[in-house]
């Protein structure tokens, strides 16, 4: 129970063997204050160079959730990053990209998950070291793959020291969806949301579709913060077209 009003996770969520989205929303200090955050995952892949500059130009802060096996291979995109530590938190999103579930033949969306907890364990803790080597910082938040979690899993990770990142708006869809699908989701962001996308699919319509849906978020009086910034608090009830 306290489990579910931690994190919102439905009570059905924790009595089935269904992975859950943990949903939130930022913990404004006043309400309807024109605030979000961004935040992106670095899954596996390359580094979307034309997103993360147009954040850069724009000055946008962004939590991004990386990786070890990212952090690894885009050295170009850790340095990019590790130069503007006023815009870019990085968190931790495990060492190779394991979903938090557990239990063998487990999966998320055809990933193969962790065999137990052990193994669980070692995605959340080499995915931190791999974090704090590259950046000097100790990760705070951890993201699983695919963002979906056991409730079992979620007990491990906060037993671990770990807050877990939810979201409220899904902006891309694993940097599926096309350019006016991602403008439409943006324009849908209200007053503490957190918006999910990814930055490691240059050859998607993320950059452009995030560039030009964050402007008017910003003419809209938008401003956004890191979740190091602002404390999350469970989003009770959510419109599943907001998901
Ligand atoms: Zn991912």
């Amino acid at each position: 129970m306290l489990l579910a009003l931690a994190l919102c996770v439905p009570l059905e969520g924790l009595a089935s063997s269904r992975p859950v989205e943990v949903h939130q929303l930022l913990a404004l200090p006043q309400p309807e204050t024109p605030i979000a955050a961004l935040t992106l995952d670095a899954c596996g892949g390359g580094y979307d160079a034309k997103l993360i500059g147009f954040l850069i130009e724009e000055r946008i802060p962004a939590t991004v959730f990386a990786t070890r096996k990212w952090i690894e291979r885009n050295a170009e995109g850790m340095a990019m990053l590790r130069s503007h530590p006023e815009l870019f938190d990085i968190e931790d999103h495990g060492a190779n990209h394991v979903p938090a579930v557990i239990g063998p033949g487990r999966r998320v969306y055809g990933i193969t998950g962790n065999p137990d907890v052990a193994h669980l364990e070692s995605e959340v803790r080499d995915g931190a070291a791999a974090v704090e080597a590259a950046t000097g910082n100790a990760p705070r938040w951890y993201r699983g793959a695919t963002a979906e979690y056991d409730p079992r899993a979620l007990r491990a990770i906060m037993a671990m020291g770990y807050k877990v990142a939810g979201f409220s708006i899904n902006a891309d869809a694993g940097a599926t969806l096309r350019r006016d699908t991602i403008v439409a989701r943006l324009d849908a962001v209200r007053p503490g949301d957190i918006i999910i996308a990814h930055m490691n699919k240059p050859g998607s319509d993320t950059a452009e579709g995030m560039a030009s849906g964050l402007k008017s978020l910003q003419m809209r009086g938008f401003r956004f913060v890191t979740l190091r910034e602002m404390d999350v608090r469970p989003a009770l009830a959510f419109h599943p077209s907001r998901i």
